[in-house]
């Protein structure tokens, strides 16, 4: 699964740009018009990295930073402002009231996508990376290859997203619910009996002999991608 953007913009034009520009490079968007519409929209999504303009009705960007800073789910969430303003004063205000990077309208995309992936190769490298390799296990993305050792595992399309997920995660525990919204998506009906029964299809494609295996099941809590202890 690619990195999220959130993009807080009202312009429409300017929004759309960003949204393409931003899914050419292979990360998924999300686009919010106002503030309002960016705090509702933070709980679902889930972004990697905000893309957020200085200039918005409603609650301003700024105050939009600060509120995303001093909420607990948000306060790790990278921050990009977009500002019109070029005055030395007004970047030290953005970068004070804890944007992580600013670009001044009119600014140049490439510029732009480069700093996203500076940040994100940094905050979320897991994300941005080809090729996944924890222990023995390797998952190539652009290939949509999967291997243990030297030998190929074949997975159907979901066990592929799973694994994805669960090795992006390595090391957290992740609950069924997360893991129904992250592989099966929000609005996906199936329900949390769905994941065990794939988490044991994936299980049976990764495991040969008595090879270690990758998934632990936490009880009552989950699962969690913790490589193998034999390599
Ligand atoms: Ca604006």
């Amino acid at each position: 699964m690619s990195a999220k953007v959130l993009v807080v913009e009202d312009e429409a034009p300017l929004a759309e740009i960003l949204r393409y520009n931003l899914e050419s490079e292979g990360f998924r968007v999300a686009h919010a018009e106002s503030g309002e519409e960016a705090l509702i929209l933070l709980d679902e999504e889930r972004p990697d990295l905000v893309v957020l303009d200085w200039m918005l009705p409603g609650v301003s960007g700024i105050e939009l930073c600060r509120r995303l800073r001093s909420m607990t789910n948000s306060r790790s969430i990278p921050i990009i402002m977009l500002t019109a303003r070029g005055e030395e004063s007004d970047r030290i205000r953005g970068l004070s009231t804890g944007a992580d990077d600013y670009v001044t309208k009119p600014f140049s995309l490439p510029e732009l996508m480069a700093r996203v992936k500076a940040i994100l190769r940094r905050t979320a490298p897991r994300r941005m990376a080809d090729v996944l390799k924890i222990g023995d296990v390797e998952l190539d993305r652009a290939a949509h290859k999967v291997s243990r050792g030297l030998r190929q595992v074949r997975l159907g399309p979901t066990e592929f997203r799973l694994l994805e997920f669960l090795m992006e995660s390595s090391g957290r525990v992740l609950s069924r619910a997360q893991l129904l919204d992250g592989v099966w998506g929000r609005d996906a009906f199936v329900d949390e009996r769905t994941v065990d029964v794939h988490i044991g299809r994936l299980r049976k494609a990764l495991i040969r002999g008595n090879e270690h295996d990758p998934i632990r099941t936490v009880r009552s809590a989950g699962y969690v991608f913790s490589g193998s202890t034999d390599d």
